[in-house]
């Protein structure tokens, strides 16, 4: 039997990202992995890299190019006539860019000597794994030892019983990144990041989008100030958010979906060409066989793991979507590096209060740290300073004024303890809010940091001078 260091199962970013770590630091690794793609060929890469955030974001890009020929171009004297939308062209370009990345994570495989096992990976006694082959391309090995095992299998969308998913009219996450065209009318269940990020993408192509959000808020975890702003500036683009509604059924009449909602004006109805479900992620651990195993699970299905992601059998980690915590591919790679360092002897860490979080909706949505609502109910006294891109002159300069930054800072120490953006390209602007919080860094030393001009990245200097009382620009 075929012996490794490390064995991982899954290869989304936190697998392929732990088993190549591992490999830089001399371990011998397989990585298992089931996923089939488009085509029935067995990729690389998990739900980030296929069907999530490179997918989404590929979309998110072709469409903001084509509303902003329609919608915006005129203002920089750009007359664009005649502009159509080719959502098949869309989805190829899509696809290609999914495909060139899995197939680099392939590449970066053989470059690292990490073998890729072909097939689902489940749990055996004596930290062995037994590999199912699926598609065609069969791995020979079926059961593969290994000194130490990361478990990092992801999840797979939640499923609601009002609403059956059948990737036609009902459709998830998935369906919703291959439609080909713009439905007419579109529904989605769930105003969370998918239903977002998606509602926008084809509401930027045409289609007329509702989201039915069962809550009375709009992203109860983001800060309010932003969020409300977020919630006016998508409502104000024509996304339909409807709070506290609660779809209690769903028909069809063969052409649309009939959806049944009710809210605190009552009972309602509406028809939709096409439905997305978009209400969570659950773990998976579908083909691990993690119960005969003995990992112990939480009442959700995650696989329950310490600060270090060691689960209770010894010499076993879980990381990323299956495990507690957020669930981005960013934070299950850390997690990957943090535990690959950990099995080759180093010291292993990860500083879970400041992974940011971005809403790639236009203008973006970027956090790190706590929220003021966080710090109220904390008790911790805290000061404020935020600047609006309005008063930017980069942002003047590119026609996107829409949007604040926002600093929050303890009140004695005027150490930074969250960052608050919405605005053009926060995606990466929150970049350096991250680093200054990871430094344990204070407003004031955003304050006293030269920040290039024009840049977006000056309305975080004022925003970090705001704390202080003294931004210049406003
Ligand atoms: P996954 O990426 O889910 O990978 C798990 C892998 O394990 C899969 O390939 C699966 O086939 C494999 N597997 C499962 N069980 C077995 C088994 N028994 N044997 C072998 N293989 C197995 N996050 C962000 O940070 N930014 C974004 O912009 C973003 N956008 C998203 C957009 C969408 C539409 C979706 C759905 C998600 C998005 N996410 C985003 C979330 C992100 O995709 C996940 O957090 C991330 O993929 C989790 O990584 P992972 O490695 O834990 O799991
Ligand atoms: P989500 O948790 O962000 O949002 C789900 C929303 O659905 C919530 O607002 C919830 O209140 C609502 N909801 C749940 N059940 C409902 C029901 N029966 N009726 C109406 N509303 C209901 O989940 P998501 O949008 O599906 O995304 C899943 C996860 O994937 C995210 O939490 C995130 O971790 C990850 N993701 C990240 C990004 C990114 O980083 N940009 C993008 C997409 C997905």
């Amino acid at each position: 039997m075929q012996k490794y260091d490390v064995v991982v199962i899954g290869a989304g970013p936190g697998g392929y990202v732990a088993a190549i770590r591992c490999a830089q630091l001399g371990l011998s690794v397989a990585c298992i992995e089931g996923w089939l793609d488009e085509k029935g060929k067995p990729a690389l890469g998990g739900t980030c890299l296929n069907v999530g955030c490179i997918p989404s974001k590929a979309l998110l890009d072709s469409s903001h190019h084509y509303e902003f020929l329609k919608n915006d171009a005129l203002e920089h004297g750009i007359t664009a006539s005649g502009v159509s939308i080719d959502v098949n062209r869309m989805i190829a370009r899509k696809s290609k860019v999914v495909s060139i990345l899995t197939q680099g994570i392939a590449s970066l495989f053989r470059k690292n000597k990490i073998e890729w096992l072909k097939g689902h990976g489940r749990l055996l006694p004596d930290k062995r794994v037994e590999i199912t082959p699926v598609g065609d391309e069969t791995t020979e090995i079926s059961v593969v030892e290994a000194e130490h095992i990361i478990i990092a299998t992801g999840s797979v969308p939640a499923t609601i019983p009002v609403a059956e998913v059948d990737q036609d009219r009902i459709v998830d996450s998935t369906g919703a990144l291959t439609f080909n065209q713009a439905p007419r009318t579109l529904g989605i269940i769930g105003a969370g990041v998918i239903g977002l990020e998606l509602g926008s993408v084809w509401r930027r192509l045409g289609s007329e989008v509702v989201i039915l959000e069962a809550l009375d808020e709009l992203l109860p975890a983001v800060d309010r100030q932003i969020a409300n702003e977020a919630f006016k500036t998508l409502q104000k683009q024509g996304l339909d958010i409807r709070l506290g509604a609660k779809v209690t059924g769903t028909g069809s009449n063969n052409q649309q979906v009939i959806i049944h909602y009710e809210d605190k004006e009552g009972k309602h109805q509406i028809n939709v060409d096409r439905l997305v479900v978009a209400v969570g992620r659950k773990p998976n651990t579908s083909f691990l066989g993690a119960k005969e195993f003995g990992l112990q699970l939480d009442e959700s299905g995650f696989i329950q793991v310490d600060d270090q992601c060691r689960t209770n059998k010894p010499g076993v980690f879980a990381i990323g979507d299956v495990v507690r915590g957020p669930m981005l591919a960013h934070k299950a790679s850390e997690e990957g590096v943090m535990v690959a360092e950990l099995i080759a002897g180093q010291g292993g860490h990860m500083n879970y209060g400041i992974i940011p979080w971005v809403i790639y909706t236009w203008p973006e949505i970027a956090w790190a740290g706590k929220t003021e609502q966080d710090l109220k109910s904390d008790g911790t006294a805290y000061r404020v300073g935020a600047f609006p891109f309005i008063a930017s002159g980069r942002a003047r300069a590119m026609s996107e004024t829409g949007g604040t930054v926002k600093c929050l800072a303890a009140a004695d120490s005027d150490r930074l303890l969250g960052v608050h953006i919405i605005g053009p390209n926060a995606s990466e602007l929150i970049a350096e809010a991250v680093i200054a919080m990871a430094f344990d860094g204070s407003a004031e030393d955003i304050a006293r940091t030269i920040h290039a001009h024009p840049t977006l990245a000056e309305a975080m200097h004022e925003a970090a001078l705001a704390v202080d009382g003294r931004p210049i620009h406003i």
